[in-house]
């Protein structure tokens, strides 16, 4: 599970400051050090942790904590607090168009889970009755409208698939009127994924969101690639109108910094977390679970 260090090591400096009872400046100064480093050590993006330390100090220096019986309980409840707005504060939902579909477009890195993803988002819609319609545009990767074509009936959710012959543009054009003339009110395109980000993948899935006009740009990004996760956030931002981001693989041993900065640098908002490789690995992301989940 992802943070397991990252938390360890939090629990080990609160614990260490709760057994000091009253607190003074520099025992807050000394616990945030450490703090620090244990960001840093978690991959955390060294801005980001340098904001966050520089906020936390400046409430928890106040009167209040050092005045406190209990300031160690409130330094925790700040650094909680101050993780949880970190991570986007709220759950952030899926969108809804009130003139369906509603238009999801999968962006990303080859390798980063958007088929995956794409078959798990379809499923929990279903399961709140929706009716969605998913669509293979990635025409690159050898199989890969064939394993959104298994996942597919593995789930019961239609997939609408022109071949490997037919431009993703055109594939993204002709699903979304056939969402309409089926009465789906979710569509969701999975669109190809380079090794890097290069520039004719940037043009295509530009020209597919604005023949399509998303309501969603979901970018899925692997939680295990660290801080290069952040960048890969950052280029897709600059160039397409993301709306989210979708974290990958937080079930494996990742450090969690890329969960931690994604939101920060990019300023969007994260709305899953995949688990897993099963369809029903899927979680909303609630910033303030996972802050309390790293607190313990
Ligand atoms: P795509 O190239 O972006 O479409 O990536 P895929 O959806 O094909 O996923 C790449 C690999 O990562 C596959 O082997 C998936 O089973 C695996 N995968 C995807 N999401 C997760 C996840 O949340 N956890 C784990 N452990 N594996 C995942």
């Amino acid at each position: 599970m992802a943070f397991e260090g990252l938390s360890t090591r939090l629990q080990n400096v609160f614990s260490k400051l709760r057994g000091k009872g009253k607190l003074t400046e520099d025992d807050v100064n000394e616990a945030l050090r450490e703090v620090r480093l244990a960001l840093l050590e978690a991959d955390v993006n060294f801005k980001v942790v340098k904001d966050f330390v520089a906020k936390v100090k400046e409430r928890a220096i106040g009167q209040e904590v050092l005045q406190s019986f209990t300031p160690a309980m409130i330094v925790v409840d700040i650094v909680n607090k101050e993780l949880t707005e970190l991570m986007g504060g709220t759950q952030s939902k899926l969108a809804r168009s009130n003139k369906p579909p509603t238009v999801i477009l999968m962006a990303g890195l080859q390798g980063a889970g958007k088929t995956t993803m794409s078959g798990k988002l379809a499923k929990l819609l279903l399961s709140q009755n929706h009716r969605p319609l998913l669509a293979a545009a990635d025409i690159y990767r050898p199989a890969a409208i064939k394993q959104l074509q298994v996942l597919g009936e593995q789930i019961k959710v239609p997939v609408f698939a022109l071949g490997d012959q037919v431009s993703p543009v055109e594939i993204a054009r002709q699903a979304l009127q056939h969402a309409k003339d089926h009465n789906n009110d979710y569509l969701i395109v999975d669109t190809a994924g380079r090794l890097h980000i290069d520039e004719s993948m940037m043009e295509e899935i530009k020209q597919i969101a604005e023949t399509v006009d998303p309501d969603e740009i979901l970018l899925v990004v692997d939680a295990m690639t660290g801080q290069e996760a952040v960048n890969v956030a950052e280029s897709f931002h600059k160039q397409l109108e993301l709306t989210g981001v979708v974290l990958t693989k937080l079930d494996g041993d990742t450090r969690g910094g890329a969960a931690l900065s994604v939101k920060a640098v990019t300023g969007c908002p994260i709305k899953f977390a995949g688990m897993g490789e099963k369809m029903d690995a899927l979680e909303p992301f609630h910033p303030e679970r996972m802050a309390s989940r790293i607190l313990g």
